[in-house]
């Protein structure tokens, strides 16, 4: 049995006190404390943010399993399914972060705290990432919103 989710968050809490570090230390991929956006000294991975993690698993839930993982039947969801239950892991069960967004014109995720946008009424679609804002889209949506 591995560390419960407590102990784990502990030792996370206790490492970066150690090493002087702020809120910025997260889990490397390999289970090591790292400051994020730096190389693990373990693995020598960068540590991923929120936001890559999100990929990652997005990723992960479509087949594409990350190196140093060995899985011997890789899961194959569509990218909806992917979307779906990542969706289910932020706003019902709250163990992934929700300002997490993915953009519903190019599919990519987004950090809805520093970009993007949300024009929430009418049809679909309703996130817009910094990239597509520039796009059609969201100019016909942004003319719809003002017709109602
Ligand atoms: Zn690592
Ligand atoms: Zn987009």
């Amino acid at each position: 049995m591995g560390l419960g989710g407590g102990v784990r968050k502990n030792l996370a809490a206790a490492m970066a006190q150690q090493w002087g570090k702020g809120s910025n230390m997260d889990y490397c991929i390999c289970g090591s404390v790292t400051p994020v956006g730096e190389v693990c000294q373990y693995c020598k991975l960068v540590v991923p943010d929120s936001l890559e993690k999100i990929e990652m698993l997005s990723d992960f839930l479509q087949g594409h399993i990350p190196s140093g993982i060995i899985m011997s039947e890789p899961i194959s969801c569509t990218e909806k399914q992917a979307a779906d239950i990542i969706w289910f892991l932020q706003t019902s069960l709250f163990v992934l972060p929700d300002n997490i967004q993915k953009c519903d014109v190019c599919g990519s995720f987004y950090d809805e705290d520093s970009s993007g946008d949300c024009l929430d009424y009418g049809d679909p679609p309703y996130m817009f990432c910094d990239g597509c804002m520039d796009g059609e889209e969201y100019a016909e949506k942004q003319a719809a919103g003002k017709g109602e």
